[in-house]
């Protein structure tokens, strides 16, 4: 026997009181994207929405696609069917034949019309399948398998017996939209999926040092990209021309401030390009003390570039295997840990500056025309969609 409904479930959208149906159209819009490839139907019951006529054979890549859209926070394969004892006892007969093992019944019965209470039904429907499977056995606290029982005020009955969650958080496109500053490592496209999770379309900049870095590690960041629009749908992403930037600080910064140098003019890059683009924040990855460039010093004097805008960092106060877990979770770990190399690794100084301070940063901008390249820089951008 095999479900013929996917249920979807939503959370956090019940907070925003007179912005509900904002979300939830956000959300609608997202779970068609996300299922734009198949055929199918979709209706809403109170509080959750239902997907029904998919091809059974594309049943596997419909969950996983459901399970990465944020503002769900579970799916479950279900059987529906209008509301009649005897196709509720037929339909748990059926489902005896799959089980193994123990297992208990929960049935939520919204619908106040229908004449048996919720803990007797769940009795009686108990009695129905021992009788059909002998070998099973009731377990009401820690059951192989829990059979919910949903009647429905819509005249529907849903037999479900498996949840399976996913990621929660806010539907993208209802917080506004953020430029994520991503690289090919591990911690930018977590921070990037983070950001999603909470709401924010995403797009991306990243600064590219050919032929310093490889095409290679180009074509890394955009498999990182391909990897998160499985989250957050498209992403525009620009790639900036970064060689000469990076070969005037070389030769005219003093060593130890090259690293703190490059971040300040990629952050006022980063900055002008949101503008641009109308993104309301700049991402990136940084996590305090990861690395010279992210102590508290580090960060003041770079984070001083920036004019108008705030700046996200959602792994700031994230242990490297906390990121790390999440980078495997979301898909993205085995990509970023591909060896190319990233433009802030080319011209690596053997001893970065760790508390910087900001006269000297200005003092070592001073020494070559920083406007004129960062004009360069920005009008050479090329905008992968
Ligand atoms: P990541 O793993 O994300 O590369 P990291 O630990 O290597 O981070 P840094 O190299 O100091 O740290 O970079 C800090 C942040 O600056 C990154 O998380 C990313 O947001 C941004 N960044 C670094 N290099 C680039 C780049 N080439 N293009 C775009 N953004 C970058
Ligand atoms: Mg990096």
């Amino acid at each position: 026997m095999k479900e013929n409904v996917i249920i979807l479930r939503y959370g956090e959208l019940y907070l925003k009181g007179n912005n509900r149906s904002f979300f939830e159209n956000t959300l609608l819009k997202n779970i068609r994207h996300s299922l734009k490839d198949f055929t199918f139907e979709l209706k809403k019951i109170s509080g959750r929405y239902v997907i029904s006529n998919y091809n059974e054979e594309d049943y596997n890549l419909i969950i996983e696609k459901l399970t990465k859209v944020f503002g769900l926070v579970s799916v479950s394969p279900a059987y529906e069917f209008p509301t009649n004892i005897e196709d509720i006892e037929n339909k748990c007969k059926e489902l005896a034949a799959d089980l193994s093992g123990t297992f208990r019944i929960t049935t939520k019965r919204a619908d106040k019309k229908f004449p048996i209470k919720s803990d007797n039904f769940s009795a009686m429907m108990g009695e129905v399948i021992l009788k059909a499977n002998p070998n099973l056995k009731v377990d009401l606290h820690n059951p192989d398998t829990s059979i919910i029982i949903e009647i429905r005020e819509n005249g529907q009955t849903y037999i479900l017996s498996k949840i399976i969650h996913a990621h929660g958080g806010m539907p993208v496109g209802t917080a506004g939209k953020g430029l994520l500053m991503l690289s090919g490592g591990i911690d930018s496209p977590v921070a990037g999926y983070m950001m999603a999770k909470r709401g924010l379309t995403l797009c991306a900049i990243h600064f590219h040092s050919f032929p310093y870095t490889s095409l290679q590690a180009k074509e890394k960041v955009l498999k990182l990209k391909e990897i998160l629009e499985g989250y957050t749908g498209k992403i525009k992403l620009f790639v900036v021309p970064f060689t000469k930037i990076q070969e005037a600080i070389h030769v005219n910064c003093f060593e130890e401030y090259m690293i703190t140098i490059m971040r300040r003019i990629m952050l006022r890059i980063a900055e002008r390009v949101a503008k641009k683009y109308s993104c309301g924040t700049i991402i990136t990855g940084e996590s305090l003390g990861q690395v010279a460039s992210q102590t508290l010093e580090s960060i003041t004097v770079t984070n001083s570039v920036i004019k108008e805008l705030p700046v996200f960092r959602p792994l700031i106060g994230m242990d490297k295997t906390e990121i790390m877990k999440i980078s495997n979770d979301i898909g993205t770990y085995e990509t970023s840990i591909l060896p190319y190399e990233d433009c802030c690794t080319v011209f690596l100084p053997k001893n970065p500056v760790i508390k910087p301070t900001i006269k000297k940063a200005i003092h070592e901008e001073e020494k070559f025309n920083l406007d004129y390249l960062i004009d360069d820089a920005i009008n050479n951008i090329e905008i992968i969609e």
